[in-house]
């Protein structure tokens, strides 16, 4: 028997199968999906069985053999191995890239370089002896000082020592030590034999006898029994009691709790969407949904009933929620009604509960994943619905390889399941929308909130009227005093302060302008270095005007405000203000999100302030009003999509204010108060808003009505990287068809990191049948050619930014 063994190395020319022999012992066990650990070059790597065939065009002698089978259950099922093909081939990535980002990190095999001595006599350095310190093999980072690698690197080529590289797997089962205490008669008996210095001894039996027969952790035993390990041990030795090492799982979250609950009356709209999904979750055939719902029209309630549809025929649900609104009172909805059916995914488990959430999947305990975008990964084998909430959100594409869209995915699974998806959203992406208005999705509409509450009343202000006022403050009159307000009735505020990307732009106080490309409508992105402006689409530049090129005023300047200022702004105003701060200087430690957020709930400060971290998942009584400092930072970005960005998260945010029974105010302020984005944030038409949207996408040719791909170079050498850029873009031209709009290459707008420059290119087209293999060729110029001039190249096929 042969193995096809895909196998853990990212290097060019390796991403493909390569014929392996299988073991005779190992031929009844192994299947396709396997993880195994296989001999590549000098080194042991593990790799992923992709097929089992009879015939190699490897000559017997040559082919060489599986080591070792990791694990006696495939890891991956037939439906996630061709999914990952498929996935690696529409994002051009390595298909073990592919593999690896199904599985959870603690899977991932660690790789560890050590040292064996093969002939001690040999080595006369005393440095390397004192390193060795009488061991024959030891890891190779323990040596540190360059001097003693160096002679060990000259021991390695006289064959002295060897250097191979071991596997380790990160985390392990966790396993519980439990102890069996023997029967009386055994203790009893034992009682009587026990040294009579052996105090300690007699005690613990004597307290075995009243637990005789029982089963228990060991760590309760030496609680309760108040007897040091040492003790038990030899208690155990001489045979009072057995002791076994048990499965179990790292448990994350306080015991679940299964109420049953209330069952509700849906509204008409919700029962209309949900017999809808209904009827294709019965018809076996994939069908997508848009269910396109104002924020609090019950969108969740209509997931939770399809679900519940769904288990009842015995299949399997996997809901998709953007990481930030991954909240405790969000998952505690679906544990509620499905208890300990529901296995929970985020990014604030450890390796090693990920792994045990992971594993309650595989082996079918839970029947529901909620989970942030790699849970569309879920080793379920019978999917009967996939749910992605707030489906706009820009974190459902991985930004590193593989460069994936949980939407696309999901999509991808529900074909092969026959089973429906619902992208839900209050403002889906255009892309989404799009295509339901196409007839690609089925659109379902829920235009009422759940429980009647009015929508908050939004008020939009115009801070060129507060600069004419005299008032240079981030403050507005009117927000400055809403607060007020807030303070004196103990009602909470949120203060929302958008930094996102990194882009910077020169905005005029006075009338609002902010410098356009003239080529693609886009703003112009400022650099400091050289007092310039410049497009990073097409790479148009000029000077940064001295007066403002509308109304001639001087107030004309980089635009940029920090949470950090709006903070000592705000103890200025309010000094009697309990404030808290929520951005990434304050939430990098691991729980720090969660403890700010409780913070807040327990009404221990009165406002909270923080970035678009803020923008989602709260849900308190008490927030009435919410205040929006700068609309201006993402409306600005140098983005095509900034005027989308910027109606989401305005409305969006609009969502945080009096969603219970008090009612909620929502102040705007902004230097574009005309802007179609602002306008209609105000009333939150996306009807609107979308024609108006698209309309400007179409003149300019973006997606949707263009797909776009983006092309990143970077290298430490600025003259380098632009060539290669231009390289690589001249290939494109020469390459694609002529229908197709070849942009750049261009500065990017963050156009230094970690110091390398940055360069892009960006690919407009409709139809490209030429496209995958002509980046493919590019990539594996890249890869053979290029790389090793320290270039770095990567491609996003659907970019969600253009930074
Ligand atoms: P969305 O997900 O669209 O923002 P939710 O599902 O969170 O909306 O619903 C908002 C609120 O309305 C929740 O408190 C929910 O329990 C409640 N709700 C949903 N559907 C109904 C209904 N049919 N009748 C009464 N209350 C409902
Ligand atoms: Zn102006
Ligand atoms: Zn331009």
């Amino acid at each position: 028997m042969i193995a096809e063994v895909i196998v853990d190395v990212s290097a060019y020319p390796i991403d493909r199968p390569f014929d392996y022999a299988v073991p005779a012992h190992l031929e009844t066990v192994i299947e396709r999906g396997s993880r195994v650990k296989v001999p590549f070059g000098p080194r042991k790597v593990i790799g992923y069985v992709t097929g089992l065939k009879s015939e190699s065009e490897i000559e017997e002698h040559k082919l060489k053999k599986i080591d070792e089978l990791i694990d006696l259950d495939p890891v991956l099922s037939p439906e996630l191995m061709d999914l990952a093909k498929k996935m690696a081939r529409e994002t051009l990535s390595y298909e073990i890239d592919a593999l690896q980002v199904m599985l959870p990190a603690a899977m991932r095999a660690k790789y560890e370089k050590f040292i064996s001595v093969e002939k001690l006599e040999e080595i006369d350095d005393a440095r390397v002896l004192a390193a060795l310190n009488g061991r024959t093999r030891i890891p190779l980072k323990q040596i540190t000082d360059p001097d003693v690698l160096k002679l060990i690197k000259d021991y390695s080529e006289r064959g002295i020592v060897s250097v191979d590289t071991a596997i380790s797997q990160q985390t392990k089962v966790k396993k519980v030590r439990t102890v069996h205490i023997g029967n009386s008669d055994t203790l009893a008996e034992l009682l009587l034999t026990v040294h009579p210095n052996a105090k300690k001894q007699a005690e613990l039996i004597r307290w075995m006898l009243d637990h005789a027969g029982e089963t228990i952790e060991a760590a309760k035993l030496l609680n309760e029994s108040g007897i040091q390990n040492p003790v038990l041990k030899a208690v155990i030795e001489k045979g009072g009691a057995t002791e076994a090492y048990v499965e179990t799982y790292r448990e994350p979250d306080a015991p679940k709790l299964l109420d049953t609950p209330i069952p509700i009356r849906l509204t008409e709209e919700q029962q209309t969407a949900l017999d809808k999904v209904k009827v294709a979750a019965d018809s076996g055939k994939a069908e997508t949904f848009l269910l396109h719902g104002i924020t609090g029209s019950g969108k969740t309630e209509v997931y939770l009933q399809a679900i519940k549809h769904v288990l009842d025929k015995g299949k399997e649900a996997i809901v998709l929620v953007p990481e930030i609104s991954l909240t405790p009172q969000m998952t505690a909805r679906f544990q509620e009604r499905f208890g300990g059916l529901v296995a929970v995914m985020h990014s604030g488990l450890s390796a090693g509960e990920k792994y045990d959430e992971w594993r309650k999947i595989h082996r079918r305990e839970v029947r529901v994943v909620v989970g942030a975008r790699s849970a569309i990964f879920a080793p379920f084998e019978n999917v009967g619905i996939i749910i992605l909430d707030e489906e706009h959100e820009s974190t459902y594409k991985q930004e590193d390889t593989p460069r994936y869209h949980a939407r696309d995915v999901a999509i991808w699974r529900s074909e092969h399941y026959g089973c429906p998806v619902i992208l839900g959203s209050a403002t889906p992406s255009l892309e989404s929308y799009a295509r339901a208005s196409k007839g690609v999705y089925t659109l379902l509409e829920l235009s009422k909130r759940a429980k009647n509450q009015p929508l908050p009343s939004v008020t939009v202000v115009d801070m060129r009227d507060e600069l004419k006022e005299g008032n240079r403050s981030m403050f507005s009159v009117q927000l400055a005093e809403a607060i007020r307000l807030r303070l004196e009735k103990k009602e909470q505020t949120v203060l929302f302060l958008n930094k996102r990307g990194f882009s910077s732009f020169v905005l005029c106080r006075d009338c609002g302008t902010v410098v356009q490309c003239p080529n693609c409508d886009i703003s112009l992105t400022y650099h400091r270095s050289n007092e310039s402006l410049k497009c990073h689409y097409c790479g148009h530049e000029e000077p940064v005007p001295l007066v403002c090129p509308e109304c001639e005023s001087e107030h004309i300047r980089f635009f940029g405000t920090g949470t950090q200022k709006a903070e000592e702004e705000i103890s200025k105003l309010f000094p009697e203000a309990r404030v808290l701060r929520m951005d990434v200087d304050t939430t990098r430690q691991k729980g720090a999100h969660e403890r700010i957020l409780r913070q807040f709930s327990e009404g221990k400060a009165d406002i909270l302030l923080g970035t678009q971290m803020i923008a989602k998942g709260l849900d308190f009584p008490n927030i009435t009003l919410v205040g929006v400092l700068a609309a201006d930072t993402t409306l600005h970005l140098a983005d095509f999509r900034a005027a989308e960005k910027t109606f989401q998260l305005m409305t969006q945010v609009s969502g945080r204010a009096g969603r219970h029974d008090l009612a909620g105010e929502v102040f705007i302020q902004t230097y574009s108060p005309e802007h179609y984005a602002i306008e209609l944030a105000k009333t939150q038409h996306y009807q609107t808003f979308y024609n108006l949207e698209m309309a400007a996408r179409k003149q300019y040719g973006y997606p949707p009505f263009y797909f776009i791909t983006l092309v990143q170079f970077s290298h430490e050498d600025l003259l380098k990287v632009a060539d290669f850029a231009e390289k690589g873009t001249r290939y494109l031209k020469n390459s694609l068809s002529p229908e197709t709009v070849i942009i750049g290459p261009a500065a990017a707008a963050i156009s230094r990191v970690n110091n390398r420059y940055r360069y892009q290119c960006l690919i407009k087209y409709k139809k490209e049948p030429k496209l995958i293999e002509t980046l493919q060729q590019l990539i594996r110029m890249y890869r053979t050619n290029w790389m090793k001039d320290g270039l770095l190249m990567a491609v996003d096929m659907d970019p969600t930014s253009i930074f």
